[in-house]
C-alpha cells in the first residue's frame, strides 16, 4: 500500500473508533416513555435517590405535576416540624402510618427550558417539606459539551450546590451578593449556557411545586381598576388593540409533519374589563357572569378556530382539572377545575370567527391581577422525530390588557432577562473583544492588496505578521479561552432548525458562536471559506502553526505534500463525510453528533487532549502530529465543516487575481500549501485558504516570471520601472511627445 492510501486508512480507522467511546452516562440516555406519562412516576424514576428517607411515593398530582414522598413513621425521615403538618401530610398504605417527607418533581413536567443543545436537561429534583432542595439527578441530557469532556461529574458537582438551599432564595450563577440577598453558584467553566439553563430549570420547577403545596406564599398583586368607556369594539378592533390574543401551535412544533392546518388555533381574552367583556359576551351574559364573580375572581374566554386538538382535553373527567390549559402570571400558575368552567355559547363582537370549541374559565385567586401581563398556556406532548419519545412541551401567548382600559395605565413591570440576554450581559467584555477580532481580521483582509504589495516572496512578513497574529489569537483566545470553535454539529442543527423549527434563542445562547457564524456566512459569500479557515479557525490555525513551527525547527526536509493525483482524489473525502453526517442526522441527531467526533475540535479545545478516553486522544493527537509533516491534513481531506463552507465558496463575490500567463506559469502553484492551484493555473476557491502567498508573487517583480522578465527587459533598455497596476503588470510607459517635454 502506498503512503497516501496508508495515511487515509489510518485516519479513517481512528475516526471509526470514536463512536465507541462516545457515550457518557446520561448523554442521550434512553428513558422509558412512561416516565413522561405514567401516573406512578417513581416506578420509572429513581425518586428515592433525590428524596432521602422516602420509602414510598404518591402518584403524579397537581398542575404542574409533582409526587409526594413518604417515610415510614418510625423511620426518622425529615425534621420534627413536618409532624405538625395536617392529616393530609400522612398517608396510610395499610401497614401503618407514613409521614410526608417531601416532594419529587421531574423537570420536564414543569418546564421545557432548553439548554445549550436546544433540548432540556431532564432532571429529577427532590425538595423537603420545608422547601429545601435535598436531591438532584440528571436523567438525560443532550449537551455535547458534557459528553465531550467537561465530565458529567462537573454537572453533578454543580447540582450539589443546590442541596440544602431554600427554593424561595434568589439563586443565581456567579458571585454571591449578600447585600442584594443573592446566593451565587459556581458555574462550570466552558458550560455557562448549560448551567444558566439548569438554574432556571431548578428554580422554576422548585417554585412551581413550592407554591402549589403552600411552601411559598402566592404573590398578592394589586387588582386592576378599569376605565369603562361604553364602547363596543368589533372583533377586528379587539384583536388589533390586543384585548383578544391568539395562540397558534403548528404541527411541526409538536413533532408532527408540517401541514397547512394548525395543530390548534386558539383565541383568548380577559372578560372582567367591562368594555371588552360586553363586546365579547354581549350585555346580558356579561352582567350575569360578573354578578357570579366574587372579589379576586377573574374570567377569561377561550375559543378554538383551527385544529382538531381539544384544549379541554379528551381525558377530562368530572371533578378533575383541565390539564391542557393554564394561565401563568410571573411565577404563579393558575389551573382550572370543573367548577372553574362555564359554557360560552357565542361571541357577540361583530366579525368574530367561527369556532369549534369554547370555554369561559374562572381564576379564583387575588394573586392574579388583570392589570399585569399574563400568559395563556397550552400544554402539549411533543414527539421527538428522531426517537419517537414523547415529552411535555408548553406553548404560550402573552396578554396584557391595553393601557386605555386601565385606570392609571399599565403598571411598570420589570421582566427578568431571558437566559441568552444574561449570557450576553455577563460576557460583554469578551464579546466586545471577540467582535473586535472579527472586524480587525475582516479589515486586514479587505486591505490585502496593500499588504501583499509590500511583501515579496523572500519577505512575507507584511502579510504574515497579521496572519500569524490571527492564528495565535484564534488558538489561545478563541479556541482555548472562549471555546468558540465552530463545528459541523452547528451546521446540522441549523439545517434542522430551518426545516423544522427556527428559534433564535437557541443560537443566541452562545454569543461567540453566534457572532462567528455571522462572520463566516458573510465572508464565505464575499471572499470564500479561506478567510475563516485560513485565518481564524482555531483548529486549522493550530494545525498550520504546527507545520510552520515544524519547518522552522529543522523538520522541513520531512515535510511533504501528497502527489497531485492523490490529493485530487482525497480532497473529496471531506464532502463524503459532510453528506454522510447530514444523512445520518435526518435519522438520528444523537448519532450524527457522535459521528461528528470526526472533528477533533472538542478533544483539542473543549476537553483537552489528555482528558478523554484514548481513541479521542489518539485521533486528535494523530492529526496534530501529522500536521507537522503535511500542511493541514485534516482541513484538506476530512473536515466536514470545511466541506460545508467550501460549497458556497463557489458563489463568492470576489476571487483572487490572476494574469493571463498564470495558465502556463506554475510558480504560484508550487508555493500553494493548500494545493488549490490546478495544472492550468486556476485557483479552486473551495480549497484556497487565503494564505495570500500567490498574491505576494502576483506583484513581486523578482518572483513572478512574467513580471521579472519585463523588469529585466526594461532595465536592459534603460526604461523606467513604473508601478505595478491592479492587473499585475507594470503600468505601461506613456510616451510624451518631445515638443511637450521640452515645453515642460
Ligand atoms: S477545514 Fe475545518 S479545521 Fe480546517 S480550517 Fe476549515 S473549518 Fe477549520
Ligand atoms: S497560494 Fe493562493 S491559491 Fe493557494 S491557498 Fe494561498 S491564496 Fe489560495
Amino acid at each position: 500500500m502506498n503512503l497516501p492510501a496508508a495515511l487515509l486508512n489510518i485516519l479513517l480507522c481512528l475516526a471509526s473508533l470514536l463512536p465507541l467511546a462516545a457515550l457518557a452516562d446520561a448523554y442521550e440516555a434512553k428513558l422509558p416513555d412512561e416516565l413522561n406519562t405514567a401516573p406512578k412516576l417513581c416506578d420509572y424514576a429513581p425518586c428515592a435517590e433525590v428524596l432521602p428517607g422516602a420509602t414510598s411515593f404518591s402518584e403524579r398530582k397537581g398542575q404542574p405535576f409533582y409526587v409526594e414522598g413518604y417515610a415510614d413513621d418510625d423511620n426518622g425521615g425529615d425534621d420534627k416540624d413536618d409532624e405538625k403538618g395536617d392529616d393530609k401530610d400522612h398517608g396510610n398504605d395499610g401497614n401503618g402510618k407514613k409521614r410526608k417527607v417531601g416532594y419529587v418533581m421531574l423537570s420536564t413536567d414543569i418546564t421545557d427550558t432548553p439548554a445549550y443543545s436546544g433540548k432540556p436537561v431532564v432532571t429529577l429534583i427532590g425538595m423537603d417539606t420545608k422547601g429545601r432542595f435535598v436531591g438532584v439527578k440528571v436523567l438525560k441530557h443532550s449537551e455535547p459539551i458534557l459528553l465531550l469532556g467537561i465530565p458529567e461529574s462537573a454537572l453533578i458537582r454543580f447540582n450539589e450546590q443546590y442541596l440544602g438551599k431554600f427554593v424561595g432564595s434568589n439563586i443565581e450563577i456567579g458571585q454571591s451578593r449578600p447585600d442584594e440577598d443573592i446566593i451565587g453558584l459556581d458555574a462550570i467553566s466552558g458550560a455557562t449556557v448549560t448551567v444558566i439553563a439548569q438554574n432556571q430549570v431548578m428554580m422554576t420547577s422548585g417554585t412551581a411545586v413550592a407554591r402549589q403545596v403552600g411552601i411559598l406564599k402566592p404573590t398578592i398583586r394589586e387588582q386592576a381598576e378599569f376605565i369603562e368607556s361604553g364602547a363596543r369594539p368589533d372583533w377586528a378592533t379587539l384583536v388589533k388593540e390586543g384585548s383578544v390574543q391568539r395562540l397558534t401551535v403548528t404541527p411541526e412544533q409538536v413533532g408532527l409533519a408540517r401541514g397547512g392546518a394548525p395543530f390548534i388555533d386558539l383565541w383568548f381574552g380577559y372578560l372582567n374589563q367591562p368594555d371588552v367583556g360586553r363586546a365579547i359576551l354581549g350585555d346580558g351574559p356579561w352582567r350575569r357572569l360578573v354578578a357570579d364573580l366574587k372579589d379576586g375572581e377573574h374570567a377569561l374566554f377561550v375559543i378554538r378556530t383551527g385544529g382538531a386538538e381539544s384544549f379541554k382535553g379528551s381525558g377530562f373527567v368530572r371533578g378533575g382539572i383541565y390539564d391542557r390549559v393554564q394561565v401563568r402570571q410571573g411565577s404563579d400558575a393558575f389551573t382550572f377545575r370543573d367548577l372553574d368552567y362555564a359554557n360560552l355559547y357565542g361571541i357577540a363582537a361583530p366579525g368574530a370567527p367561527r369556532f369549534t370549541e369554547s370555554a369561559i374559565f374562572i381564576i379564583r385567586s387575588n394573586s392574579f391581577s388583570g392589570a399585569y401581563p399574563w400568559k395563556f398556556v397550552f400544554l402539549g406532548n411533543r414527539v421527538d422525530r428522531a426517537t419517537g419519545a414523547r415529552s411535555f412541551t408548553s406553548f404560550d401567548s402573552e396578554y396584557w390588557l391595553p393601557e386605555a382600559y386601565l385606570e392609571g395605565g399599565r403598571p411598570e413591570v420589570v421582566k427578568p432577562d431571558a437566559p441568552w440576554v444574561r449570557v450576553w450581559k455577563t460576557r460583554a467584555v469578551e464579546i466586545a473583544l471577540f467582535a473586535a477580532l472579527l472586524v480587525a481580521v475582516g479589515t486586514v483582509y479587505a486591505l490585502r492588496d496593500k499588504l501583499t504589495r509590500r511583501a515579496t516572496r523572500k519577505n512575507k512578513w507584511p502579510v504574515n505578521i497579521f496572519k500569524y497574529s490571527a492564528w495565535v489569537v484564534s488558538i489561545g483566545f478563541v479556541g482555548f479561552g472562549l471555546l468558540a470553535q465552530p463545528s459541523i454539529t452547528q451546521v446540522l442543527t441549523w439545517f434542522h432548525a430551518l426545516l423544522f423549527q427556527w428559534t433564535w434563542e437557541l443560537f443566541l445562547t452562545d454569543p461567540f458562536i453566534f457572532l462567528f457564524w455571522i462572520f463566516i456566512i458573510v465572508t464565505v459569500f464575499v471572499w470564500g471559506r479561506g478567510l475563516f479557515c485560513g485565518w481564524l479557525c482555531p483548529f486549522g490555525s493550530l494545525s498550520e502553526l504546527l507545520y510552520k513551527v515544524g519547518g522552522a525547527v529543522g523538520l522541513k526536509r520531512y515535510q511533504f505534500q501528497l502527489p497531485r493525483k492523490w490529493h485530487n482524489r482525497l480532497k473529496w473525502v471531506k464532502y463524503g463525510v459532510f453528506f454522510g453526517l447530514l444523512a445520518v442526522s435526518f435519522f438520528s441527531m444523537g448519532l450524527a453528533e457522535k459521528l461528528a467526533e470526526v472533528e477533533p475540535f472538542k478533544t483539542t479545545f473543549l476537553v483537552g487532549l489528555f482528558n478523554r478516553s484514548w481513541p479521542y486522544t489518539l485521533f486528535a493527537a494523530g492529526l496534530l502530529g501529522l500536521s507537522i509533516f503535511i500542511e493541514r491534513p485534516f482541513c484538506k481531506y476530512l473536515c466536514p465543516l470545511g466541506a460545508s463552507l467550501a460549497m458556497p465558496s463557489t458563489f463568492r463575490w470576489f476571487g483572487l487575481k490572476r494574469k493571463q500567463e498564470c495558465d502556463s506559469c506554475k510558480a504560484c502553484a508550487v508555493g500553494c500549501g493548500s494545493q488549490a492551484i490546478d495544472e492550468d493555473g486556476r485557483i479552486d476557491h473551495r480549497e484556497c485558504l487565503h494564505c495570500l502567498d500567490c498574491m505576494v508573487l502576483y506583484t513581486d517583480d523578482h518572483a513572478c516570471p512574467p513580471l521579472a522578465q519585463e523588469r529585466k527587459r526594461r532595465t536592459k533598455a534603460g526604461l523606467p520601472l513604473t508601478p505595478i497596476g491592479t492587473d499585475g503588470y507594470y503600468i505601461p510607459i506613456k510616451l510624451v511627445p518631445a515638443s511637450r517635454a521640452k515645453a515642460a
